[in-house]
């Protein structure tokens, strides 16, 4: 069981106060707050081995790579990859699915060609399709959801059509907290033989993700969402699709040989990994995985998912308090507005309280525009956060209320 008292001591950032008050932090799918054994972590490799990764036969340059590559099978594990060269790493979600969209796209997609996303995308997951769209002549088409933030799986099955090169999309809506049927669309897309690529950026933080059970064939997340250092991402591919795909960015480190008449690359998954990357975080991310491991991930997601349900709850019950997204499958955060005060409004009373929660799109503009409000207060849940916190969330809500409803 979450021992949530005790393991909050492990992070040092909850011991301060905002504007004289305790920090309540309730800002997690923004970015995490790190435990002290990361952050120790860091130190040690800076203070002990640092050097850059597989380039020197020098003991130290051979210590941090080890580092290295031991992280990356820690991340195969906690995905249940098959091996540790489908793990590429990226300075975080973006980047991994930008890397897709650009080599991928650049093998696989043509004129005419259609790529799916859904209207509940982050705008990292729709940008880069628009612009590969763009440059290709192909055609994004949008799976919409209904107004309980529920996928329309129906519309979703309707939009494949034999010209469908692949499906993008999210498994947690950072802006509603819904929990999309992923294996279901993963199915489907494969009956196909249409590749599906997960946007995990709100899902490995929350529960358990085995991508050969998912059978997805690219997973994307990020590190700092996790509990890690910032500029640490990981992109998920499977061998098959890597192995086709060529390098989207290039330098040191991809290459097997280099001449003027001609240059061959390296194995997976030093293809995609070109120039010096953010070792030091990669290795912060394998210690957020022990850390979290430790404390089990279904302990997390069980623990969580009670937090999110006495939110949803004690919100609800807040008079003209308005939640987007209420479909069955939820986690980590709720998304809502209050009257017709501006969510900043509401943002700017809460700090003062020491509450820190987020306003606006959520990078979800078409979100926004589903439901016809420019932006919502997002609280976003840890498993360091407990019910009282919550309790300081509603009261806050009612002080708002009172300073702003007219
Ligand atoms: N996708 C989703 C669902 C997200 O919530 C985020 C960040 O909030 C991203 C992608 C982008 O992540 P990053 O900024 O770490 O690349």
């Amino acid at each position: 069981m979450i021992d949530v008292h005790k393991l909050r001591k492990d992070f040092p950032i909850l011991e301060k106060k905002i504007h004289g008050k305790p920090l309540v932090y309730l800002d997690n799918a923004a970015t995490t707050q790190k435990p002290k054994m990361v952050l120790d972590e860091i130190i040690e490799f800076y203070s002990s081995i640092n050097s850059n990764i597989h380039r020197g036969v020098h003991y130290l340059s051979e210590q941090a790579s080890i580092a290295y590559e031991n992280a990356r099978k820690t991340v195969k594990g906690f995905l249940n990859a098959k091996s540790d060269y489908e793990i590429v790493f990226t300075s975080g979600t973006t980047q991994a699915i930008n890397l897709v969209a650009n080599s991928f796209g650049s093998k696989f997609i043509e004129e005419g060609d259609e790529i799916i996303v859904s209207e509940m995308e982050h705008h990292s997951n729709i940008v880069p399709w628009q612009i590969l769209c763009e440059r290709t002549q192909a055609e994004l088409k949008v799976a919409p959801f209904d107004d309980d933030g529920k996928l329309m799986m129906d519309e979703l099955k309707g939009l494949i059509t034999e010209k469908t090169k692949l499906i993008a999309i999210v498994y947690v809506s950072n802006a509603l907290g819904v929990v999309n049927p992923i294996k279901e669309i993963i199915e489907m897309a494969h009956t196909q033989d249409i590749p599906v690529l997960i946007d995990g950026a709100q899902a490995v933080q929350h529960f358990p993700v085995d991508v050969q059970e998912l059978d997805c064939d690219f997973f994307a997340f990020s590190g700092h969402k996790m509990y890690a250092e910032t500029g640490i991402g990981v992109l998920y591919g499977k061998e098959k699709w890597l192995e086709d795909m060529p390098p989207h960015h290039s330098g040191g480190g991809m290459v097997d040989s280099v001449t003027f008449e001609k240059t061959t690359y390296a194995d997976l998954p030093f293809k995609f990994e070109a120039g010096t990357g953010n070792y030091v975080a990669a290795v912060s991310l394998a210690k957020a995985i022990e850390y979290i491991s430790k404390l089990s991930m279904m302990e997390i997601t069980i623990y969580e998912n009670d937090l999110l349900k006495y939110a949803t709850e004690k919100l609800d019950a807040i008079d003209g308090l308005m939640i987007y997204g209420l479909a069955p499958k939820r986690c980590g955060l709720i998304s809502f507005n209050l009257d017709n005060i501006h969510p900043y409004d509401v943002g700017m009373i809460l700090d003062k309280l020491g509450i820190a929660i987020r306003t606006g799109t959520h990078c979800a503009e078409p979100v926004m525009e589903h439901f016809g409000i420019n932006a919502t207060i997002r609280a976003s849940f840890a498993f360091y956060n407990t019910k009282e916190e919550i309790d300081k969330l509603i009261d806050g809500m009612h002080k708002a209320r009172v300073m702003l409803c007219k």
